[in-house]
């Protein structure tokens, strides 16, 4: 065989051995190029489950006494008792199939309530565990359907579409009793942010919660147990007035909130807090 390199003419005999190697050089390619493709499906695949970061946790949404002006803000709209220490414990991004039962096992064992904000393609994925919160006193609101910040963000129309295809998931999974009719936006939506969704929230006559402590769970992909705990500890005592919404997720990758979640409610009790859900009255 003759090949011509730069001007230069070289010729070569191929024995077997080079074609067994060209062979595999281009198998180990093509497979390279497969192995590449799949990975990237399943990145896109599991963002709704595990990969989401949610906005650091600003200032406290105030809990300040409705002043006439038009509000979606679920605790303006219900604000607390004074002197009454309440923690709400929330879940986004579930529910999934592994890590949502082993919450909801802790929860029943310490006699606590918590509220649950799904997303509606994993409702109808798992409608048992959903079945299984209402059964068992949980509120289930709404986180909306995909979670696909492209698209809810896309108009007011699109969030809206897909607060009724989560609410329509939660009832055709036998959780209608227990729909919470309040709703958290991916990524929160404090002060001024996202003007034009809240105003359809009040046309629609639709809450929303943000959250003003956090375990910080879905900050890493391999969150720690003992750094879940301390961050809710720490978070909470910035908390101005007596409320307090701390932000968790119960999202398949998510096996540290469950570690973490005794402590976490040991601590609280000890603190002096009661625990109730947000739900609509
Ligand atoms: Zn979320």
């Amino acid at each position: 065989m003759r090949i011509k390199i730069n001007g230069r003419r070289y010729s070569f005999t191929p024995n077997k051995n080079t074609i067994y190697v060209a062979g595999a050089l281009v198998v180990f390619i093509l497979l390279g190029f497969l192995l590449h493709s799949c990975n990237g499906w399943s990145i896109r695949g599991a963002k709704y489950e595990d990969v989401l970061l949610e906005y650091p946790v600003k200032q406290v949404r105030p809990c300040i006494a409705p002043d006439g002006t038009p509000t979606a803000d679920y605790f303006t709209i219900y604000p607390p008792k004074d002197g009454d220490k309440v923690i709400y414990l929330t879940f986004d991004d579930g529910p999934s199939a592994n890590v949502t039962p082993k919450i909801l096992d802790v929860l029943k064992k310490y006699r606590v309530k918590a509220t649950f904000f799904v997303l509606g393609h994993l409702v109808d994925k798992n409608p048992e565990v959903i079945e299984r919160m209402a059964k068992e006193g949980h509120a289930i609101a709404n986180h909306t359907y995909t979670h696909d910040y492209d698209y809810i963000y896309s108009s007011p129309e699109a969030l809206l579409e897909e607060i009724n295809r989560t609410k329509d998931a939660i009832t055709n999974a036998g959780g209608g009793n227990a729909y919470a009719d309040v709703i958290r936006f991916p990524g929160g939506a404090f002060r001024d942010e996202r003007a034009e969704y809240k105003q359809m929230l009040i046309e629609n006559d639709i809450p929303y919660a943000n959250w003003n402590c956090m375990t910080g769970d879905s900050e890493t992909k391999t969150p720690i147990a003992s750094d879940l705990i301390s961050r809710a500890k720490r978070s909470s005592k910035n908390v101005k007035g007596t409320s307090l919404v701390m932000l968790m997720h119960d999202a398949g990758a998510k096996q540290a909130s469950v570690d973490a979640l005794p402590s976490i409610i040991e601590y609280f009790k000890g603190e002096g807090y009661r625990f109730d859900v947000i739900k609509r009255k």
